[in-house]
């Protein structure tokens, strides 16, 4: 463990309450669909609008995925959970409570551990996680359209939500990036959540509060609904440099909720913040315990697909991959995959990995392409490689060819055929051209038998040019080596 970073002499401490909404097809409590978009309260049942005498009947398939979550991040699964009323008034919520889980959260523990680069230093860090609980969103108030008056869209009243909370474990702005990005790898890889930031399926609130080194936790402000990764970084920043301001001017913090504001690049309180004694919870009548059998829960185990830190982990191990890029290629399962079966085309790990961080990756950042749609299949690319390891062409014709390749010209042996690529590796050509160039520059040789070792230089890159890049760098030196000595 390496000390905290200090800004001022203080150190800073963040908490992550994150909202995950499910992918289910219906709602947590109730028939209706969940789908975005639809026109304004099409997508509200009698349960969700809170008519009197409906019941909530809980959805198995968003539990399912509260386990498989839990599952994946080596958290407890409670063999038996409560829900309860989270009692409060807003307009959007017409029951006057929203149904949350309190005491007894279905996941319990866990950890998220992820990679960061500090400086020149890539370090691990691990998050523990205090909890994940089942609850549902609430509808939304819309004040666009009514001149003076708000109306109530309750579509998304019963949405099925996963909040997940860590415990305050992060002590910078990066490393909060960096945990939310890592856990938003996790939803979407296990597939428990669609993972889009800007309708709302991943929203993230920061707790921040700052302390001196040593001190009792300070008291935290927390910024909420920060959708997206370079927001969550600006606002927390901000936030942080304001608590201290308060403080060194002798202000005290006080609890309160902010809202980030992307114009101002500013945090503005919104309210200041209720304690959980003000919301009242208590155990929902309308739901019995929700009891999970181990049976279950070594079904969902058995049925889930490798995560990406297991994966990952294999890759080091049965690939021999430094730890970066088994990191950087289990950023998502289709990206693995196509390494994966690239590696297996053309039995060059290493080699793969290297081009798919360098070329391909390049490829994909500069379009709307992404591993699900790649124009270069895995086989074309391992057959590509094949080409470079048994000498046919030079890493850089190669480049030439994986261009054909992406704008679909045709195969790799046709495009270096069709391109001229091919190295020369037939040694007469070579000695003839080498013969060429060194009568050529008469000066150089004279240079480099008298001990000069820089002046082969200036010969091979005329052998190179006069090959038109296709001789092979390795046999040029060793030829040259053999004439000059
Ligand atoms: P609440 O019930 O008000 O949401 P919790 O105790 O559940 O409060 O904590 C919510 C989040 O705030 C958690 O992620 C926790 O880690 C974080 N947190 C708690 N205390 C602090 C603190 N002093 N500074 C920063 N984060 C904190
Ligand atoms: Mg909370």
């Amino acid at each position: 463990m390496t000390a905290p970073k200090l800004v001022q002499g203080y150190e800073v401490v963040i908490g992550f309450e994150t909202h995950a909404q499910l992918s289910t097809q219906s709602k947590i409590f109730s028939r209706a669909s969940v789908a975005f978009g639809a026109e304004p309260n099409t997508q509200a049942c009698a349960v969700d609008m809170a008519l009197p005498g409906t019941l909530p009947v809980m959805n198995m398939g968003a539990v399912e995925r509260a386990i498989e979550f839990g599952l994946a991040v080596n958290a407890h699964i409670a063999e038996r959970s409560i829900f309860a009323r989270k009692n409060y008034f807003y307009p959007d919520l017409p029951k006057g409570y929203q149904i949350s889980q309190f005491e007894i959260p279905v996941v319990q523990g866990g950890e998220v551990s992820f990679f960061l680069e500090e400086g020149k230093e890539t370090v691990h860090k691990t998050v523990r996680l205090e909890r994940a609980h089942l609850e549902e969103d609430a509808g939304k108030s819309l004040h666009e359209d009514f001149i003076g008056q708000s109306g109530i869209d309750l579509n998304r009243a019963g949405t099925p939500l996963l909040e997940i909370v860590t415990q305050p474990d992060m002590r910078s702005s990066d490393e909060a990036v960096a945990y939310a990005k890592e856990l938003h790898k996790i939803v979407t890889w296990v597939g428990i959540c669609d993972g889009n930031m800007q309708e709302g399926s991943f929203r993230c609130d920061a707790n921040v509060s700052v302390r001196k080194p040593g001190g009792p936790l300070g008291t935290r402000r927390e910024i909420k609904n920060l959708n997206s990764f370079k927001f969550m970084q600006q606002a927390i920043d901000y936030e942080v440099r304001w608590q201290i301001d308060q403080i060194e001017d002798g202000h005290a913090i006080e609890q309160a909720t902010v809202l980030f504001d992307p114009d101002t690049g500013e945090t503005r309180a919104m309210r200041t913040k209720e304690d959980a004694a003000d919301y009242r919870y208590f155990p929902d009548p309308d739901l019995p315990p929700l009891v999970i059998g181990r049976d279950w829960v070594a079904r969902v185990r058995s049925e889930m697909a490798e995560l990406p830190r297991v994966m990952a982990e294999r890759f080091v191990k049965d690939y021999g991959l430094p730890e970066y890029d088994a990191t950087l290629l289990t950023q998502s399962k289709a990206a693995a995959a196509y390494f994966e079966a690239t590696a297996k085309a053309c039995g060059q790990p290493k080699l793969v990995s290297n081009w798919i961080m360098g070329e391909v990756s390049r490829r994909l950042n500069s379009g709307e392409v992404t591993f699900e749609n790649i124009p270069v299949s895995a086989a074309q690319l391992g057959a590509l490689i094949s080409r470079i390891t048994d000498n046919t062409i030079s890493n850089s014709a190669a480049r030439q060819v994986f261009e054909g390749l992406w704008s679909k010209e045709g195969e790799v042996d046709a495009l270096i055929e069709a391109k001229g690529l091919k190295q020369i590796n037939d040694t007469g050509a070579l000695e003839a051209i080498i013969d060429e160039v060194l009568a050529a520059n008469p000066k150089n040789v004279e240079e480099f038998k008298a001990g000069n070792a820089k002046a082969l230089n200036g010969l091979v890159g005329p052998i190179m040019k006069a090959s038109k890049g296709k001789a092979n760098p390795a046999q040029v030196n060793e030829l040259l080596m053999k004439k000059l000595s």
